[in-house]
């Protein structure tokens, strides 16, 4: 999944016609300020945080200028801004539009029902979580022929639009239909789309793209502002790796019992902080090298959860140990394991000689380990 900052989603959108203010991104406030005073952005104008989270209009993370100065100023608030963990490095500033009305216009996949799905709101301008489903028209989108006239007349009329601005709705629709299917989106959302006098305008610009079509767009692989540096680090790797807010690091294998492995720390009032899938590999070399990527998040506790199959368990220790040699003794952290199934017996005897021991109860496990990360009192093994 690439998630696209907003500057980059209205970049799409400006090459498939989709209407959007003028606007520009800087870096710095001078070079805000400069776009300003080069009429390549006209006054007055709206200075916006580039950063992946939404509701930024209430977060303070979007702001208006009338002059040169307040534009510097602005931009400089809202560059050292942290917004929800993500530190701000661009801000998009575009010209002020004066709004009638705001919208919700967006196209995503069903995956239950496999086909593309156009929603639409009157409710537009907060988030869509928010609004009531009542307020929300679906309609499944037959893939092939795209887009029939008849959807986007009910769109239309879903959004309220007479006139030129509801004339004005069906290019629009469109060009984000286009934009979805060669773009290979997963997500396109326009939120608000604003009418602006007798035209509709895409304020904001929400796009992700689906991962599995990468190769077909290799200029997406260059963006990485949703990944953490060790994020960056496995994928080169191809590990299974994802850091979050909290401080337990989690070790298990399939998606499945990973997320699980998540929960149930939740449950048990832990913070999941880093998790690493091993998938299925036959190769301890693979397993100590990821061990070592999530040593370096720092983890206050680790829970390694493993159902030995195709993943045997006694691979998933003999890696472990030969990773936990590596790590200086400063940085090591406590660590509660628990294996189940093939070699099972080989695996936790490898660790015990390490000097940890497994549990096989899924609770005391997890409770042990939540334990850990909150007192420096280790509870359970060691490494
Ligand atoms: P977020 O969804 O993160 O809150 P938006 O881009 O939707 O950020 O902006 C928040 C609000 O700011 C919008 O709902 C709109 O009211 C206002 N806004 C954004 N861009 C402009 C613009 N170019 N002109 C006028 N108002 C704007
Ligand atoms: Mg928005």
């Amino acid at each position: 999944m690439v998630k696209l900052a907003e500057w980059r989603g209205k970049e799409i959108f400006r090459k498939y016609g989709v209407p959007l203010p003028p606007g520009r991104v800087a870096r710095s406030p001078a070079e805000a300020e400069q776009w300003v005073r080069d009429g390549r952005v006209p006054l007055p104008c709206v200075i916006k945080a580039q950063v992946l989270a939404g509701g930024r209009g209430k977060g303070g993370a979007v702001r208006f200028a009338n002059t040169p100065e307040e534009v510097r100023a602005a931009a400089q608030a809202i560059l050292a801004l942290e917004f929800k963990g993500e530190r701000v490095r661009e801000v998009l500033l575009e010209g002020k539009l004066a709004i009638g009305k705001e919208l919700y216009v967006a196209i995503t996949l069903d995956r239950s029902a496999r086909v593309p799905l156009l929603l639409t709101s009157s409710q537009g301008g907060v988030e869509i979580e928010t609004v009531e489903d009542s307020a929300i028209v679906r309609q499944p989108i037959h893939p092939f022929p795209g887009l029939a006239a008849y959807e986007k007349r009910r769109a239309s009329q879903s959004l309220g639009l007479t006139g030129a601005a509801g004339k004005a709705l069906s290019p629009l629709l469109d060009a984000l239909w286009t934009a979805f299917n060669a773009e290979d989106a997963e997500l396109i959302e326009i939120n608000p789309l604003a009418v602006v006098g007798e035209g509709l305008v895409a304020l904001d610009a929400k796009v992700i793209i689906e991962d599995d079509a990468g190769f077909r767009h290799p200029g997406y692989s260059e963006i990485r502002d949703d990944r953490t540096p060790l994020e960056e680090i496995a994928r080169e790797k191809e590990i299974a790796f994802v850091q979050l807010d909290g401080d337990i690091g989690v070790i298990a294998n399939g998606a499945g019992l990973t997320m699980a492995t998540l929960d149930v720390l939740t449950e048990f009032g832990g913070h999941p902080g880093v998790f690493l899938d091993l998938g299925g590999t036959d190769d301890p070399a693979k397993v100590s090298e990821a061990f070592l990527l999530m040593a370096q998040a720092r983890p206050r506790a680790v829970f390694l959860n493993i159902f030995g199959g195709v993943t045997r368990c006694d691979t998933v220790a003999t890696g472990l140990v030969q990773a936990m040699g590596q790590i200086p003794p400063a940085e090591r952290f406590p660590l509660v394991a628990r294996i189940r199934g093939n070699n099972e017996v080989e695996g936790i005897e490898i660790l015990r000689r390490a000097g940890i021991t497994a549990l096989s109860s899924l609770k005391e496990s997890a409770q042990s380990v939540v334990a850990a990360a909150q007192g420096p009192a280790a509870a359970g093994g060691h490494a």
